[in-house]
């Protein structure tokens, strides 16, 4: 049985006044809410802040991105193990966002998947085509691609730790969502994938779904039998609509 896990991606957005109003509602409406893993990733200037309000709540924190170096002249990154003094848990690598605009390639991708590890975070793997690519019949190439890139530089093991978000990319900041059968035949591809590595490996992977959740179709996408839980953008910045998805995955 895989625990559900909901992470809200903050992307560029917050300040310090809303951060402490966000994680007070958010507090309070996770509070008793046990069967569901919740966390938060603000932007990294914030991380020592959501630490210090989150206190010993069952808000996780989550890192947008990390460096894929241990420390030294680096400007302007951080390191897993800065990440981990600050409290987090979970580190986002290979979002759509930073594949477009960073140019962040999948080898990249996978050595940050790979610090994450190495400092005892988690990695959550973010992976998904584009509309062109759905179009022209690649779903499968590309998240097979995607997915590879860990197995090829680390192994099928390096998964052993992990979670995978799919993550259409037309789908992502558009009102656009998956429906719940194209994200679930996406999730059971990524699994079918694992599987042909390690049966176990698969079994156990959280893979969450990502792009235009919100409470209305939380439920429907997180009943599908692959969709273990979601990364969510726009709707975590409301603590109303962000509960309304943590509590659809109970
Ligand atoms: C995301 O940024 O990972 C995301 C899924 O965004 P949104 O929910 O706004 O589509």
């Amino acid at each position: 049985m895989r625990r559900p896990l909901v992470l809200g991606n903050w992307k560029m957005n917050g300040t310090k006044a809303s951060n402490a109003e966000l994680i007070e509602g958010l507090k309070a409406a996770a509070a008793g809410v046990d069967s569901v893993t919740i966390g938060v990733c603000p932007p990294a200037v914030f991380i020592a802040q959501i630490q210090e309000l989150a206190g010993d709540s069952n808000i996780c924190i989550g890192a947008q991105d990390v460096s894929v170096h241990a420390g030294g002249a680096y400007t302007g990154e951080c390191s897993a193990d800065m990440l981990k003094e600050f409290g987090v848990s979970y580190v986002l690598v290979g979002h759509s966002e930073r594949r477009t605009y960073q140019n962040e390639s999948d080898e990249l991708i996978a050595k940050k998947f790979k610090a994450t590890q190495d400092a005892g975070l988690v990695p959550v793997l973010c992976i998904g085509e584009t509309l062109e690519e759905r179009e022209a019949g690649k779903l499968e190439s590309v998240i097979t691609t995607q997915v590879n890139a860990v197995i090829d530089a680390y192994g099928i093991e390096a998964y052993k730790n992990a979670v995978i978000a799919y993550e259409p990319v037309w789908a992502i900041g558009t009102g656009v969502t998956a429906s719940s059968e194209q994200a679930q035949e996406a999730h059971a591809l990524i699994r079918k994938l694992l599987a042909a590595k390690d049966a176990e490996v698969a079994a156990g992977m959280q893979i969450l779904y990502g792009g235009s959740m919100k409470p209305g179709n939380a439920a429907e996408l997180m009943a599908m039998e692959d969709i273990d839980g979601g990364l969510v953008g726009g709707a975590s910045l409301v603590a109303a609509d962000f509960a309304g998805i943590f509590n659809a995955a109970k």
